[in-house]
């Protein structure tokens, strides 16, 4: 079968929707790579009615089924990890290298959850009544809804349909809106794996009219969410509302903490490539740089030397190490974030700028401030964009207080050579993940992803725990 260009999947048919959308390069916005057909409520109501049917035989598939299929997807992005990661860096703005790193994660997770298909144990237990037998089992939820973001365009969805998917669900995915390319990509592969018609479905078009559809019908059992906490708090209210399970990822302000006796050069290289790498549009991202008065000013000044350092520029160039912004409104998102910097007093080091190159792109400088305060509103609500600020701590039960000051909760970290602080910091840091002399972003796919407080609700993603909540546990009693 030959599938029309960039049309949804529906039924397990190419279907062109209404309308189409232009899917624009940001660091080239004279290049389009493509309309992507836009789904609506009639092309949505078929495909909630063919994941329907098709749930409850796939959830008694066999494990092999499952298991094969994923690895023939996970095995299809491996070899073409370079073709995808261009197509990634050209639609969402990362780097080249950054582009096909995520597309070769994606391979790896498709990989490994093939795996967990077969891994799927239940308990037998000896009931307290005489000849009874417990069971505890795991069971598919049924139709579950896949929301994901454009920050990483192939590896959120591929840890969201991966796990649905092995554990016997039906899947409805539905991209962002900023980019279809890589979404399309990935379901075309997905479409050739042999699953049943229906199995997965690829919905692309508006949040508020696909998206929401998948929020308000009671045939989607489960939704899992990972975007804006705006929209993060209609996935909860809906779901609550009519009893699906949810699963939310949202935003953080990650802090990073320098303390006095740390690596300086270590200090700086993490803080850079957690604050700038991506663009900073990631929610693991460190956008506080808290930092021991001891060292401060020396941290500073190499900080400011390493982002002045920062090459940026069109994602596909090979030099380029910092991509453009991935559109107007986040760029505008961005220069107002730094404008607030600046009317609240923090001292601006460098950056903040807007570029010229000689593609017309939404290219900023990364932007870094000092002398800021934890209680400035640009050091507690997200930016999602290149900037940072350094705020001074007195010692290092101070700067625990800051980095746990947040309404976030998602990653931490702590540049130090004392086993007392990074083993204290461990325990005590309000995070979902915590890093000790490592990024706070860069993670591993095989173990929980998560956070806390504002960040995150509901079960974890990623590694074996994304079974709690792909899956729902039946607890059986037998007597003989
Ligand atoms: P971002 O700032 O990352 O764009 P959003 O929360 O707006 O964050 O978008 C994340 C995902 O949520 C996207 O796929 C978007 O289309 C979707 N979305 C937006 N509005 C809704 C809604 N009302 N219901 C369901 N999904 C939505």
């Amino acid at each position: 079968m030959n599938p029309s260009p960039y049309a949804n999947y529906i039924a397990g048919q190419w279907l062109e929707g209404p309308s189409q959308r232009a899917n624009i390069n940001p660091s080239d916005t004279r290049d389009l790579i493509g309309h992507y057909s836009q789904a609506d409520a009639a092309q949505v109501e078929l495909a909630l009615a063919s994941a329907a049917a098709a749930a409850p035989a796939w959830g008694l598939s066999t494990p092999q089924q499952r298991a094969d299929a994923l690895d023939t997807i996970g095995q299809e992005l491996l070899a073409r990890k370079d073709a995808l990661g261009e197509l990634l860096a050209r639609e969402e703005g990362k780097t080249r290298v950054e582009g096909i790193g995520e597309v070769a994660r994606a391979a790896a997770i498709f990989k490994f959850f093939a795996q967990e298909a077969l891994r799927q144990r239940g308990d037998k237990l000896a009931s307290v009544r005489p000849g009874v037998e417990v069971e505890v089992t795991r069971e598919p939820l049924g139709v579950v809804g896949l929301i994901t973001p454009w920050n990483f365009p192939a590896a959120i969805p591929a840890w969201k349909i991966a796990p649905a998917l092995a554990f016997g669900n039906a899947v409805l995915f539905k991209p962002a809106e900023l980019v279809p390319g890589t979404a399309w990509a990935l379901s075309e592969i997905i479409s050739r794996a042999g699953l049943p018609a229906g199995v997965f479905q690829l919905l692309m078009g508006p949040g508020a009219v696909v998206g929401q559809a998948m929020l308000d019908d009671a045939r989607v059992q489960g939704l899992s969410f990972t975007g804006s906490v705006g929209t993060g708090a209609r996935v909860a209210q809906a779901a609550v509302q009519r009893g699906a399970k949810f699963q939310l990822e949202m935003g953080g302000k990650n802090p990073w903490v320098v303390l006095d006796d740390a690596d300086l050069d270590l200090a700086v290289n993490c803080a850079v490539q957690s604050a700038f790498f991506s663009t900073g549009q990631r929610c693991t991202a460190a956008s506080r740089l808290i930092v021991h008065k001891a060292v401060y000013a020396q941290f500073v000044e190499k900080m400011a030397e390493a982002t002045r350092a920062l090459r940026v520029g069109h994602a596909l160039a090979p030099d380029t190490q910092i991509g453009p912004v991935i559109d107007e409104q986040q760029l505008n998102q961005d220069l107002r974030y730094i404008a607030m910097a600046r009317a609240e007093g923090a001292r601006p080091v460098c950056g903040g700028e807007l570029l010229k190159r000689d593609t017309p792109g939404h290219f900023l400088s990364p932007a870094l401030f000092a002398d800021c305060d934890n209680a400035m509103q640009h050091c507690r609500e997200e930016i999602f964009g290149p900037v940072a600020s350094v705020i001074p701590a007195d010692n290092y039960e101070h700067a625990l207080d800051l980095a746990n000051d947040t309404p976030f909760g998602l990653s931490s970290g702590i540049c130090t050579r004392s086993l007392k602080h990074a083993s204290h910091f461990k325990r005590h840091a309000q995070a979902g993940m915590v890093m000790v002399n490592l990024p706070t972003a860069g993670v591993d796919y095989h173990v929980p992803f998560g956070g806390r407080k504002a960040s995150s609700q509901g079960a974890r993603e990623q590694g074996s725990y994304a079974a709690e909540f792909f899956s729902s546990v039946k607890t059986s009693y037998l007597l003989p």
